[in-house]
């Protein structure tokens, strides 16, 4: 999509400080982190979110949840993580490109804001 922040990302027309890459996946740092360690991964082709994926994006889909915790490793977060995927207008999704956040380096807190 032409017009979205995230595939601009994921073309390299909007540097950002990667995390890691494959075929499927980006993930690179948030730009406003809310925790010490703060990441994003999004599938490199466009879905707006949760709501706009399909039984043909299940592999990667998979790929990401499998890979998460090689991410979270990779980023030293041993100790845990919180795992996010805001979604439309009440889950205060502000990209319309699917992405996980994942954070850590400090406790987090229950229920959410
Ligand atoms: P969400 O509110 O779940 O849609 O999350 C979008 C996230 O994208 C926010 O945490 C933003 O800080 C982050 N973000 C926005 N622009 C950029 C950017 N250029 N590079 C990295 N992260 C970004």
């Amino acid at each position: 999509m032409s017009d979205c922040l995230f595939c601009k990302i994921v073309e390299g027309e909007i540097p950002s400080s990667k995390v890691y890459e494959d075929d499927l996946i980006l993930a690179f740092n948030d730009v406003a982190p809310q925790a010490p360690v703060h990441c994003l991964i999004v599938p490199k082709k466009h879905m707006d979110s949760l709501d706009d994926t399909c039984e043909e994006d299940g592999a990667v889909l998979a790929h990401i949840m499998l890979k998460i915790k090689d991410i979270a490793a990779s980023l030293g977060l041993e100790n845990g993580y919180r795992v996010v995927i805001n979604t439309g207008e009440d889950g205060m999704q502000s990209v319309k490109h699917l992405h996980v956040h994942i954070l850590g380096k400090r406790k987090m807190s229950w229920p959410p804001g």
